[in-house]
């Protein structure tokens, strides 16, 4: 629509001061007392989803939610498009999480959105943009908890699991928010994912690769699966769970043989480079002692205790 498209330093610098605006004010919508908090399935995690929308609306984007509560924006005209393409994240993050992981990819598909609906372009293919809920397991245990909604592949007894911080279940917080649980229990679908014609995710690199080569973006070439040892502690340096190589060497997982052996030899039989890694829970950084924080209402009444928490369930605090 626009005769004389705008020089592409001042769309880039626009399309930039828009991306701050959107991270800025979500996480002032979510801080802690390091980081931020948007626990899976939360009333944060609703808001910054209505937030989203709000901007979106704004814009003149389409915007709806799914079955599973999660935000869908296109251009209108992209709206009841029969095939799409998916681009998108989750908004949850872990508990004192960095307020990029999962939000960039949201934010990144709403640019373009945006940016196109401000020239009066359309994209090759229709696009959705996906503002997930429930991706980060630190909250209730199992991973990917958003996802396996939609594809009707949630186990019954991962709906048992309890929250960390308030103990009551997956299942009560899916309620809260309104998530049909019935069809969830009964593991139906709440997505047509033949209708996908391809998903596209940006994803800020959670290890040393990219900093250490000084490259700003990379398509990833593998990515491995997730199983977790709840009840074993490695103590040392830690990395974030499937981002770190190897070669560094720097992760305490290392030091077990056994599991090293173990996954070494399942890393080679798989395709992917990066297979098994030592989760970041381990990780996490002490809180201060007695202080209440969003993630944890309960405050920590000592570190020792903060320890002896976090081998019966997940790492809360780092053993000090
Ligand atoms: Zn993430």
């Amino acid at each position: 629509m626009n005769a004389q498209p705008a020089p592409f330093a001042d769309v880039r610098a626009q399309d930039h001061a828009l991306a701050a605006r959107l991270f800025d004010d979500v996480a002032r919508m979510s801080p802690d007392v390091e980081g931020v908090s948007r626990p899976a399935f939360s009333e944060i995690e609703t808001r910054t989803l209505k937030y989203l929308e709000d901007v979106a609306k704004a814009e003149g984007l389409a915007v709806w939610y799914d079955a599973g509560c999660n935000a869908l924006f296109s251009l209108p005209e992209d709206r009841d498009a029969e095939r799409f393409v998916v681009v998108g994240s989750h908004v949850d993050s872990v508990p004192f999480g960095g307020n990029f992981d999962g939000l960039a990819g949201v934010v990144a598909g709403l640019i373009c959105l945006i940016r196109a609906r401000r020239e009066g372009r359309r994209f090759e293919k229709p696009v959705h943009v996906l503002a997930m809920r429930g991706e980060e397991s630190a909250w209730f245990g199992p991973c990917y908890i958003g996802s396996k909604v939609l594809t009707g592949t949630l186990a019954k007894r991962e709906l048992e699991e309890t929250h960390k911080g308030d103990g009551r279940t997956l299942e009560a917080h899916m309620a809260d928010i309104g998530l049909p649980v019935e069809d969830v229990q009964a593991q139906k679908p709440l997505m047509d994912v033949s209708r996908i014609e391809a998903y596209l995710e940006l994803h800020i690199e959670q290890g040393p690769l990219l900093i250490g080569k000084n490259i700003p973006a990379a398509a990833v070439s593998g990515i491995r699966g997730n199983i977790r040892y709840r009840s074993i502690t490695c103590h040392g340096e830690a990395g974030h769970s499937g981002a770190v190589p190897k070669a560094t060497g720097a992760i305490p997982f290392w030091r077990w043989p056994i599991f090293w052996c173990g996954s070494t030899r399942a890393g080679r039989r798989s395709s992917t480079r990066a297979t098994i890694w030592c989760s970041q829970a381990a990780s996490w950084r002490p809180i201060r002692k007695n202080t209440p924080c969003r993630a944890f209402p309960t405050a920590c009444p000592s570190a020792s205790t903060c320890a002896a928490r976090s081998r019966k369930r997940w790492t809360t605090c780092a053993p000090s």
